[in-house]
């Protein structure tokens, strides 16, 4: 099953807001996780068998192109270049 931010957050992190991953909250460290492929392993408060499961869950939705931060100007010039598109 796909991770949201949402889910990461209140499913497979501790929720302490400790900061030892490097940002302030547990919910910024959810969105970077899921939409930058932030590594999810820092996070040192993550049971091992948790965080095996949840990291196969990403990579999974990561090949998917679920929920990544997405480069607009990429995707603006697939467009573009697209014959099908009349400008
Ligand atoms: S290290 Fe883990 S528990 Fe601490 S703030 Fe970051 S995500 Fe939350």
């Amino acid at each position: 099953m796909p991770l949201s931010v949402v889910d990461l957050y209140a499913k497979i992190l501790p929720r302490t807001n400790c900061k030892d991953c490097g940002f302030r909250t547990c919910i910024a460290f959810a969105g970077m996780v899921v939409s930058e492929k932030y590594p999810l392993k820092n996070c040192p408060h993550i049971k091992p068998d948790l965080l095996k499961n949840a990291q196969k869950e990403l990579d999974e939705q990561y090949k998917q192109g679920k929920w990544l931060k997405k480069d607009m100007a990429q995707e603006a010039l697939a467009y573009a270049k697209n014959p099908a598109v009349k400008m």
